[in-house]
Parts: structure tokens; sequence; C-alpha cells
């Protein structure tokens, strides 16, 4: 078992930013030489999210305009409301609540994507993206791959499944 680690930084730009990171999975799969496992991304944010589906221009507007009308920005959220709220409070407080909400309602803080072969089993529509539900910022996001190394892989294989298959039968031993 191997576990590779590495933190990808981005900035984003603006509000419901979308950042396709694939190509940055993969090559983290390819620097851990991991042939069978997982990687995870794993946002350590409230407000920024790991999604796993189809990037297409037209569905990632559906999903801002279906997000602006579930949780519309500024709605009274007990959040914003600064002359109340006493808990985690600095400086620079945001009224946010409404990309807390985004992220509670359609973002994931994490996604598991399996590695076959050395590869990502994605689907031929899936693409692993970042999204932004605040206001632009610095991010960073931790990959990690798990798994059985490409070294290693060969040698478990090899490994007799059965006695049977190397030729002892029960009763030979
Ligand atoms: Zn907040």
């Amino acid at each position: 078992m191997k576990i590779y680690r590495e933190a990808l930084r981005v900035r984003t730009e603006r509000e419901f930013d979308v950042i396709d990171v694939t190509g940055d999975v993969e090559k983290a799969v390819l620097n851990a030489e991991v042939e069978e496992g997982y990687a995870l991304v794993y946002s350590r944010h409230t407000t920024f999210a790991v999604l796993l589906n189809e990037k297409e221009s037209g569905l990632l507007v559906d999903a801002d305009r279906i997000l602006a009308q579930l949780v519309p920005r500024g709605n009274g959220y007990l959040h914003d409301d600064f002359d109340i709220r006493t808990e985690n409070m600095h400086p620079d407080e945001p009224p946010n609540a409404h990309a807390h909400l985004s992220q509670i309602l359609a973002g994931h803080t994490s996604e598991y994507v399996p590695i076959v072969e050395g590869s990502l089993m994605l689907g031929t529509w899936q693409r692993i993206m970042l999204i932004e539900f605040d206001r632009p910022r610095d991010r960073e996001v931790l990959l990690q791959v798990c798994g059985i190394p490409r070294s290693r892989k060969g040698s478990i294989e090899a490994e007799p499944q059965s006695l049977e298959e190397v030729g002892v039968l029960p009763g030979q031993t």
C-alpha cells in the first residue's frame, strides 16, 4: 500500500468559477505510480466544493441559476446577521451564507475516483471540477492517491490464487 499526496493551489476569479482539475489529478496518479487504488480530491474549505460531473457550459449555467433560486444572496440568513452573530467572526467576514448553503446543497467536500491499471476510471463525460461559491479566493485542495504501487502489483498478480492453480491438489501437501 502506498499513500502519496500533493497540494493543489488555485486562485478563483469570481463566484461560481469552475476549474477543471482532471489533468492535475491524472498527473498526481502518475507521480504516485499507483496501479490500482483510489484518488481523493479534498477541499479544505466550506464554500468551495469538488464536483464530479459533465463539464458543459449550459449545464453549469443551469446549476448556477438553480442554486441562485434555492439560496439567493442576502435572504435574511442568520450567518450574515453580524449584529447578532458571535461565532467564528473575523475582520474580513463577508455575508456569505448563500455560498455555504450552496456547498451544503450541491457541492461535495471530497470525491474519490478509482484507479484501474494506472488510470482514473472516469466515465466518458465525467470531469473533476472545483467550484467556487464565494468571492474570489485563494484555495487549497488536497490530492491523495492510495493503492498498490506499480512495481509491487506484478508480484501480487503472480501470487497463486489457489493450490489447484499451481498444480498442488488437496491431499498432496
Ligand atoms: Zn461564512
